[in-house]
């Protein structure tokens, strides 16, 4: 095989070697049950524990307000069936959330509207960021949750979490981000925010697959979603998934020690590929953020005029690099990507583009080889564009 790169790591990444080595010493010896009471339950439960502090230090709360999932999609289904419970017991209430979430919140959206559950999306900017004062109309005291993401999978657009919670909190909702695509390269602290609730995913920040958090602040109103046996407290049902939790919390530690550099390096890679692309390559636009302070440092999405984001995507993987169009769980549709309409793109832009995403195991040889590949296979689809 040939060079291959890979630059979708906002779709998943590769373990570290350090969580790899850790999981694969364990899972031989780790086997018992962590419910168990006897030497090998306890032992399971100690690696279950030790994730549980570290990923608690991460996310700057108490390692009581974490709860294990499958994963982010889980914790965001959670919250969102909590907000639904709240208001089917008060008899009134909203939800306020934004025209870009992620895939695991806009169709649970859709759900409890059939569910008859009132729930406002608030716009956003052509940068991706929500417009604060729209979101503000849209507030009212019977706003049971907001939630808003931290950073957005395809434009990488980072919102001000600090300042809608207190919008939030005004007004006496319950506040929600979900942090995916943000832990590991953006300090996050569930204190300081002041955020009720924040659901991550273990595979994003070189974890393992499958496995997510849900933070719950102390006291906060909580209920399972799955339900069956008294795993963490009664917060969610099922036998623990001792290594991959294990494993993302080798993850975590590894984040919290790299955040800085890790972020440094992302966005030195990312705005030499941007760039490049905005000298080599003609009738371009660069979707969503701008400013390091405003956007994930690893996440460079680009329209390109008059060509398909697909046929890009596939030339490119035939050269070796592994990209994206949209974001990863829309593919399989034909439709534009809803985040990039969102911001008011047009559609034909919409359908040219293309999500790079760098991780810890991309170099600048990664964009370089980039930059030599990607300007003459737009040149060709160009040409033969019937668009
Ligand atoms: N939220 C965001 C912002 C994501 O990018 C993803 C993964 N694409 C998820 C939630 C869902 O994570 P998982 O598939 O691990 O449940």
């Amino acid at each position: 095989m040939g060079r291959l790169i890979y630059l979708d790591n906002n779709a998943t990444t590769q373990m570290a070697p350090e969580v790899l080595n850790a999981i694969t010493e364990a899972q031989s010896v780790v086997y018992g049950n962590a419910s168990s009471m006897h030497t090998f339950g306890r032992e399971a439960q100690r690696l279950v524990e030790q994730a549980r502090d570290n990923i608690a230090s991460l996310l700057d709360c108490d390692s009581s307000e974490i709860t294990f999932t499958s994963g982010a999609s889980e914790a965001n289904n959670t919250v969102f069936m909590i907000a639904k419970s709240l208001i089917e017991k008060r008899g009134s209430g909203r939800i306020v959330t934004t025209t870009i979430e992620h895939p695991s919140i806009m169709e649970t959206v859709k759900y409890l509207r059939k569910c008859g559950i009132h729930v406002d999306q608030a716009p956003v900017a052509a940068d991706g960021s929500v417009k604060l004062d729209e979101f503000e109309k849209l507030m009212g005291p019977d706003v049971v949750l907001v939630s808003v993401m931290t950073g957005n999978n395809e434009t990488g657009t980072i919102q001000p979490i600090e300042t809608i919670s207190q919008i939030a909190h005004k007004y006496g909702a319950f506040m929600h981000t979900d942090a995916t695509q943000a832990i590991g390269k953006l300090e996050l602290s569930c204190r300081k925010w002041n955020l009720d609730y924040l659901s991550c995913s273990g595979h994003k920040f070189y974890g393992p697959k499958g496995v997510g958090v849900l933070y719950a602040k102390k006291g906060i109103p909580y209920e399972p979603f799955v339900h069956g046996g008294e795993q963490e407290h009664g917060r969610r049902a099922g036998t623990y998934n001792t290594i991959a939790i294990y494993g993302m919390g080798v993850a975590a530690k590894l984040a919290k020690e790299n955040i800085d550099e890790e972020s440094r390096r992302l966005w030195a890679m990312r705005e030499k590929l941007r760039e490049g692309i905005v000298a080599k390559v003609p009738n371009i636009v660069v979707n969503g953020c701008s400013d390091r302070q405003h956007c994930l440092p690893g996440t460079l999405d680009v329209s390109f005029e008059n060509v398909e984001g697909e046929s890009i995507l596939l030339m490119l993987d035939m050269a070796g690099i592994a990209v994206s169009t949209g974001s990863a769980c829309a593919t399989g549709s034909l439709e534009p990507s809803y985040v990039l309409m969102a911001g008011g793109l047009d559609v034909e832009l919409a359908h040219g583009s293309i999500r790079f995403s760098f991780g810890r195991f991309n170099t600048m040889e990664d964009v370089d080889y980039v930059l030599e590949v990607l300007p003459p296979i737009i040149s060709r689809l160009r040409a033969i564009s019937t668009r």
